[in-house]
Parts: structure tokens; sequence; C-alpha cells
């Protein structure tokens, strides 16, 4: 489904991705994992359009993406959850929820957030408060769930577990889990990743913008490096 091929990309003269190489197939949850500043980050905003490459394409679907804007991509069936969630906390929970369907017409807006509110019930209940009364999981669900509302087949998550306690981290990932069992494909980046290697299908290593190892996620979960460097075993 999502192909990248030999992607470079730069904050002026500072290289971040060296040329980096992933595929992810259609039905899995696939999981990038790296320490700080390895460029996580920087690979999912090149996918989503928002950061700018150097080198190398992006093939969505056998199409190659690499020059189209963002908006296009979206329409292609892309969806990113930015790190830190950055969710409207002056609109109601819906009303960030629209947000996700702005090209959608109204029928559609509906149906997508009735299943929305059908994974996550919490936002049902609380539909017409405050996004910013939410709790960080709470917001991180809607986050997803404003991707959600372009109806994507590729989801691409930046760090859900960010500053969520282990129980919190548990249900979100248990939601993206549900996500890929009904038929969403998943690219996430975290810096947990045991909690990310431990739904994933297949897995990378990111280090210093090169991917380093790659495999089955539970041969990644096994591998010594990975444990020493990532799973503090
Ligand atoms: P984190 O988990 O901390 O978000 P990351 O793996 O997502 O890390 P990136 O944010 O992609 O890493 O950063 C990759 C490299 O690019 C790092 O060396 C970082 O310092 C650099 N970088 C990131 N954003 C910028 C920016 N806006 N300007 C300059 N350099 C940047």
């Amino acid at each position: 489904m999502l192909s990248v091929e030999g992607l470079g990309s730069a904050y002026g003269r500072i290289e971040a991705l060296h040329g980096v190489n992933v595929a992810v197939d259609a039905g899995e949850i696939v999981s990038l994992v790296g320490g700080n500043g390895a460029g996580k980050t920087t690979l999912l905003r090149a996918i989503s359009g928002v950061q700018p490459v150097t080198k190398g394409k992006v093939l969505f679907e056998g199409v190659d993406v690499t020059r189209l804007g963002p908006h296009r991509r979206v329409e292609s069936g892309i969806a990113q959850v930015p790190e830190g969630r950055q969710i409207f906390g002056s609109l109601t929970i819906e009303d960030n929820l629209r947000l996700g369907a702005y090209r959608r017409n109204r029928g559609e807006t509906s149906a997508f957030l009735e299943r929305v509110y059908d994974s996550f019930p919490v936002l049902r209940e609380r539909r017409q408060s405050l996004a910013a009364g939410l709790s960080g999981g709470q917001q991180q669900m809607l986050a997803i769930g404003r991707a959600l509302m372009s109806d994507p087949k590729l989801l691409l998550l930046d760090e859900p577990s960010m500053g969520l306690a282990p129980i919190l981290v548990d249900r979100i990932f248990e939601a993206i889990t549900r996500l890929r069992d009904a038929g969403t494909t998943v690219f996430l980046v975290e810096q947990n990743a045991f909690a990310a290697l431990s739904i994933a299908d297949r897995g990378y290593v990111i280090e210093t913008g090169d991917i380093t190892l790659t495999g089955p996620a539970s041969d990644l979960m096994r591998d010594e490096r990975v444990r020493e460097a990532y799973l503090g075993v």
C-alpha cells in the first residue's frame, strides 16, 4: 500500500533522513521505533506531504505522490495524527471531529461521526464539551478520531503514547489494533518501542536518519540490540 524508496529530507543543510526505505502492506500495523531525534517525525511528515523531500519517492497504492500536496494525499486516503495531538481546545469535541471531514458532504460526515463515536464512546458522551477538558488519553482518542473522519485507508500515527500513563497507553494501543482489525492500515512511530512492537505485525528501527533493522515485530522484540537500546532489557 505504501512504499517509501530512498527518501531523503533535510532542515537547511542538515540531512535528517539519508535514504529511507519502508513498506507497509494493506491490513498491517507497521511500527517504526527509534530514539529522540532519530527522524521519526520527519519521515511521517514527508509521507503526509508537509515536509519537503530532497531525494527518493513516496508511492501510495502504486501512485507516485512525492510531489502531491498534503490535501491531495488526504483525498487519496492518507491521514496523519500529529505529534502532540494538536486538537483545538476551545472547540467542542464534535467540532474538532468535523474539521477532519472538511472535504466531505453532510451525509458522509454524519456517518463517519457515528463510526468514530462507536470506536470511542467517551467522545460521544462528551460530544458538546470543549476539547480542552479532555484527559490526555481522551485527547489522543480525539486526535485519532479526527484523522478517521477523512475515511483513510492508511493512518499515520506520531507517538500516540506520548505523555500517557501506562494504562492509557494500553487503551490507545488496543483501539489502534481494533482499527486495524476493522480494515485500516496503520503506520506508527514511537519512542515507546515495547508498546509499538507489541501490537505491530512488522517493525523498523531508525537511528540518525537511517533504517538499521527491520523484520517481524516479534523478532525485533527478541533482538539483543533492540532489547538493550529500546526495551531497557
Ligand atoms: P522525537 O521523538 O524527539 O520527535 P524524531 O525521531 O521524531 O524525534 P525528528 O523530529 O524527525 O526526530 O528529527 C530528526 C532530526 O532533525 C533531529 O536531528 C532534529 O534535531 C532535526 N530537526 C527536526 N525538526 C527540525 C527543525 N524544525 N529544524 C531543524 N532541525 C530539525
